[in-house]
């Protein structure tokens, strides 16, 4: 026996299965599009792809409105959204419910923006509309020039409600630019920004949309460009006015176009158009439906539950399970080292918590998977356990098979 040989048999050996909300599991033919030389950046198939994957993006997010790609992570969509529309010392109203839109508000101070934030009623539930609408009622002089949420919190895994929070501006007339960050939630839940009445959405490709960490988002509506006349944030490398000059395509990419990115993504709007926007949204929905179903079965009092209250609220891209007596850190360790599966960290400091992505490729033995691997973790750990959840998410799935 060699000194690295393990005394006992390890069960991690295989591909290890990554349930983290993002970057998600890639497809094959997104990595294998992405795996190519360098073309001709000013000509040819390029340019045809590029051109082909700005035309294709309104339609992931039903808007009539006009696409811009960074080469940024998440981050860098906030910053475009904000430096194109606004001016120093403007004020802009925070939604928190989470983490996330927080972090958001941040960047904006940082940029000189005057940021307020209106708490979510308790750490478990989404935005609420209603005190949304009494502060922008009570906004009489209209100060406040952008509203900014998530679709999805990634840390609480709430879901908000982004018609109903329109609804609360159009109550009374505000004008401020309704900005959403669906970075979790696009390619996983029904979107429709225009729909909606959605200024400015943003995303990125590591989650939902099924491409690499590299490539972020951001769809902007006449509305949002006439802010953009205005706005004394703008910098070079993000502004929207520059990457519309149609001179050069380059341009369009404030520079060298992020090639093997957009090969990967337009493997993936493939993917997404072969499918159907509707049937990606309800496969999402019942690999949800399963998911919840097993948090369910596995909750008592002092182990596992549902970090959000209300079941419409749960988001259909990622799940966060709270802990309690349990012990999360054991949990996601031997998940991880004795059976080769990643779990998401808990993000937030108060009860302890775990995560379980379940957006963009997946279908049910990878899922499945998760779930029984989780189930074994809890049963070597001798972790009270309400019942099954493995069973539970397969009759959840079973009707639908
Ligand atoms: C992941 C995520 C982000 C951050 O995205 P990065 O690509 O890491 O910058 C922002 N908002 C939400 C809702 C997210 O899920």
């Amino acid at each position: 026996m060699s000194a690295a040989e393990s005394p006992r048999p390890s069960l991690r050996h295989g591909r290890v299965a990554l349930s983290i909300p993002g970057p998600s599991v890639m497809p094959d033919v997104v990595l294998q599009a992405m795996h190519r030389p360098m073309p001709n950046i000013y000509e040819g198939e390029l340019i045809d792809v590029s051109t082909s994957v700005l035309a294709d993006l309104p339609k992931i997010v039903r808007t009539d409105g006009t696409p811009y790609i960074a080469i940024s992570n998440g981050h860098g969509a906030w910053e475009m959204a904000l430096t194109n529309t606004l001016s120093r010392g403007q004020k802009v109203l925070v939604l928190e419910s989470g983490r996330f839109a927080v972090v958001w508000g941040e960047m904006a101070a940082i940029l000189g923006l005057d940021v307020e934030v209106l708490p979510a009623p308790s750490p478990h539930t989404g935005v609420d509309p209603a005190a949304v609408a009494d502060r922008l009622a009570a906004d009489t002089g209209h100060e406040i020039a952008a509203v900014l949420v998530v679709q999805v919190d990634t840390a609480t895994s709430v879901r908000n409600d982004i018609p109903a929070i329109r609804a609360a501006l159009d109550a009374s007339d505000h004008p401020a630019l309704l900005m959403v960050d669906g970075i979790a939630s696009i390619g996983c839940e029904r979107y429709e920004m225009d729909a909606w009445g959605v200024d400015i959405t943003i995303a990125a490709s590591q989650k939902g949309l099924m491409v690499p960490p590299g490539l972020s988002f951001c769809w902007a509506n006449a509305k949002a460009h006439e802010a953009r006349r205005t706005a004394d944030l703008v910098s070079g490398y993000w502004d929207w006015n520059q990457r519309n000059d149609p001179d050069q395509h380059y341009k369009r990419y404030s520079g060298t176009p992020p090639i093997s990115h957009l090969f990967g993504m337009r493997a993936a709007l493939d993917l997404f158009f072969a499918e159907g926007l509707e049937n990606v949204w309800a496969r999402h929905e019942i690999l949800a439906g399963a998911v919840h179903a097993a948090v369910e079965a596995w909750s008592t009092d002092d182990g596992l539950g549902f970090f959000i209250d209300d079941p419409a609220e749960r988001s259909f891209a990622t799940t966060t399970i709270r802990t309690n007596s349990i012990d999360v850190d054991e949990l996601r360790r031997r998940a991880e080292d004795e059976a080769g599966l990643v779990l998401g960290l808990g993000i937030g400091a108060d009860d302890p918590r775990f995560r379980i992505g379940h957006m963009g490729h997946l279908n049910p033995p990878m899922l499945l998977g998760t779930l029984g691997t989780v189930e074994a973790v809890l049963h070597a750990m001798g972790a009270p356990l309400g019942g099954s959840g493995v069973a539970a998410a397969a009759a959840a799935l079973a009707p639908h098979l």
